[in-house]
């Protein structure tokens, strides 16, 4: 099934091809330092194909702290952050926001706390590579 996403305003886009019906999406609420102060809530699945659509790609600001091997790809116009990447042996790899979906039902959810404080920075690409999505491709939106 398809989900769409977006920031608030729509500047960044993204349309999610996930295998199955995807009748229960498993929500990870990161207690990292920025997560914590976004509130952001990710899922991915290694099997899905993610599509970024963006608008005006001077209006998207790319965020990396701590071991700076992911990017929060955070919109500068609305401040909504839809999605991270982390590139691992030259492929990109992604998480979504799933606060950033539209028109999902939210009982699909199944949110739950996790924490990766400790983990060591071999340790978090491998998990990464297994559990993220794999087939990511950054498309211009419109016409021009
Ligand atoms: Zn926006």
């Amino acid at each position: 099934m398809y989900i769409a996403g977006k920031c608030h305003c729509g500047n960044i886009g993204f349309r999610l091809d996930w295998p199955g019906d995807a009748a229960e999406i498993a929500a990870r609420a990161c207690d990292c330092s920025f997560c914590t102060k976004h509130g952001g809530v990710w899922t991915s699945n290694p099997q899905a194909k993610l599509i970024v659509t963006i608008d005006d790609a001077q209006l998207v600001s790319r965020y990396a702290f701590g071991t700076q091997t992911a990017t929060f790809h955070v919109c500068a116009r609305c401040g909504a952050v839809p999605l991270v990447t982390s590139e691992i042996d030259g492929g990109v790899y992604a998480v979504v926001n799933v606060n950033t979906f539209e028109k999902l039902d939210p009982a699909r959810l199944r949110k739950a706390a996790v924490t990766f404080e400790g983990e060591d920075p071999a340790s978090r690409l491998a998990r990464r590579k297994r559990n993220w999505i794999a087939d990511v491709r950054f498309a211009r939106a419109g016409p021009e």
